[in-house]
């Protein structure tokens, strides 16, 4: 049997709140609904963070309202404090994705918090599903490969985050280039690391292809035993630090590099690369996705 790689999508969440025109709740519904009948099994649906803040992200209690539940599909809601855990909770989202920035200079600029009062926040919301029950926690560490505000991250820095991440019982935890500076060597040395410090802890790895090491740094990941990656249909997303920058890596381009190697993902690509053209266009750019301009193979 070939070997399962299972690919979170992202565009509804990481890739349209990147994007500079905002969809309505309308369109986002049916975006995830396409995703998920393209083979979407998990999918980061909506953000709880504050949409005066983030005005992209806006209407997540009513999109997770009108997703009927299924057991089939995974809806995953991201939270970045305990105010987002409790309206994650309320919308009975499937999992709650809890971000760490790893770098003090992200953490402030972007949630207002230092990465020690970030892992304070992920053990409260941790202890609290604890006692009160809740969906299942995943943890996903941001700039893991470096900083727009503090430059360079260590490793060190990152391993010390899983290492507390793993011992609060968080069952999966996510390692980002936020912003597109990671190569694929340094991939595989985090996740050897990262493994080495939370030996029973799943891993999953999320890139953003902003200087087109995206797909290298996937490659890099599967060859090290990582077998979850996110991604985003049409490459959705662009990055604020970084004009004119691409999105995360395209679900289409993952699903057929590793299709083409015998690796079983369950998305229809033929369905994918239309959903990201659609997309591109609803959202008046050109596709990111090399599928989407190239087509698959063979026809
Ligand atoms: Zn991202």
């Amino acid at each position: 049997m070939s070997r399962f790689i299972q690919i979170v999508e992202v565009g509804p969440r990481d890739g349209l709140q990147n994007e500079k025109l905002s969809l309505s709740v309308d369109e986002k519904l049916d975006l995830i609904r396409k995703l998920e009948a393209a083979g979407a099994r998990r999918t980061e649906v909506v953000s709880f963070v504050n949409p005066n803040r983030v005005p992209q992200m806006a209407g997540a209690e009513e999109i997770m309202t009108a997703l009927s539940a299924d057991l089939e599909h995974a809806r995953i809601g991201l939270v970045l404090n305990m105010r987002g855990w409790e309206r994650c909770v309320a919308a009975q989202c499937d999992e709650a994705n809890v971000v760490v920035c790893a770098s003090d200079g992200f953490g402030l600029a972007n949630q207002g918090a230092t990465v020690r009062q970030q892992i304070d926040a992920l053990a409260a919301i941790a202890e609290r599903q604890a006692v009160e029950g809740g969906p299942p926690i995943t943890a996903t560490i941001s700039v893991a490969f470096g900083c727009p505000f503090d430059g360079e991250v260590s490793e060190d820095q990152v391993v010390a985050i899983v290492r507390e991440a793993a011992a609060l019982g968080v069952a999966e935890i996510a390692i980002a280039d936020t912003i597109g500076v990671a190569d694929p060597w340094t991939v595989r040395k985090r996740i050897e690391a990262a493994r080495a410090a939370a030996p029973d802890t799943r891993l999953r790895m999320h890139f953003h292809d902003t200087r087109n090491t995206g797909l290298a740094n996937a490659y890099a990941s599967v060859e090290a035993g990582v077998d979850v990656l996110d991604a985003s249909v049409g490459g959705l997303g662009g990055c604020p630090f970084a004009p004119n920058a691409t999105g995360n890596i395209g679900t289409e381009d993952l699903v057929y590099m590793l299709e083409r190697a015998g690796f079983e993902t369950g998305y229809d690509l033929a369905a994918l690369i239309e959903i990201g053209r659609e997309i591109s266009a609803k959202l008046g750019k050109a596709p990111a996705s090399s599928l989407a301009r190239a087509g698959g193979f063979p026809a």
